[in-house]
């Protein structure tokens, strides 16, 4: 659970990830799913409630592992690359290792999301779409068990979105990560999702298949937030 100003905005969370699976957090604005997804993260505190991966206790209220090893990888909508550092030097940030090695895995990520020529450029010379692609290699090269996803394509224009998306769903299940998506967008998480988590003021009403969410939505709102796809 999350307070803001005494008011909790994270009420009532049970969420499990299936290994290798992508499961979609949906809801509407202010439902509280970025500040969720920033408790699993490390960056936020929550005021009760634990979090474990692979089994391990990370988080209750009293004990706490750094976001840095938590094994999981972040991609917010907002995630800058660093300007002043080539695509191949971005990628490999996060990275220890020898110089050359970076490089390599650099290479290696780039090239599975067909950027690899672009090592040595800057972030300004690429596309939107290409910075996304560089954003999410930058993610991936600490080898995250889990990939944090915050409505990582909505700058992306529709046209570029949807290759994207598949292109991402690709390497992130190469890559063998799973996947947690936050989006307010069920046509988003139609596409997506393993699994959906339907969140709404905090809570989560209800959790299954795609299809079977779709098919039988848990109550009258639940029915209305689907109602805009078509
Ligand atoms: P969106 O789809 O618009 O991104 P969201 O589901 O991600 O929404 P959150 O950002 O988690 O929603 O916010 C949940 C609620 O908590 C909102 O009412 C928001 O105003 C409030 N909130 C978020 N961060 C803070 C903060 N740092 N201080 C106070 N209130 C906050
Ligand atoms: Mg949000």
């Amino acid at each position: 659970m999350r307070r803001y100003d005494g008011e909790a905005v994270v009420n009532d969370v049970s969420l499990s990830i299936q290994p290798g699976h992508v499961t979609c957090l949906l809801g509407p604005s202010g439902c509280g799913k970025s500040t969720t997804l920033r408790m699993i993260a490390g960056v936020e505190m929550q005021d009760s409630g634990t979090i474990h991966v692979d089994g391990h206790l990370i988080c209750d209220t009293v004990f706490r592992v750094p976001p840095e090893r938590r094994k999981i990888g972040l991609m917010f909508q907002d995630f800058a690359l660093f300007p002043h550092l080539s695509v191949g030097e971005n990628v490999a940030f996060g990275l220890k290792g020898a110089g050359a090695e970076k490089r390599r895995r650099a290479l290696d990520l780039l090239d599975r999301v067909g950027l690899a020529h672009f090592i040595d450029e800057y972030p300004h010379q690429l596309s939107g779409g290409e910075q996304q692609r560089v954003a999410l290699a930058r993610a991936l090269a600490p080898k995250p068990r889990i990939m944090l996803m915050d409505e990582p394509f909505s700058g992306l224009d529709n046209r570029l979105r949807d290759g994207i998306r598949d292109e991402t769903l690709d390497v992130l299940k190469e890559e063998g990560a799973s996947v947690l998506l936050v989006t307010h967008e069920p046509e988003e998480a139609m596409r997506m999702a393993d699994e959906i988590a339907l969140m709404r003021a905090g809570k989560i009403v209800q959790r299954g298949a795609p299809y079977n969410i779709y098919n039988a939505p848990a109550d009258k709102a639940a029915v209305a937030f689907f109602s805009d796809i078509n």
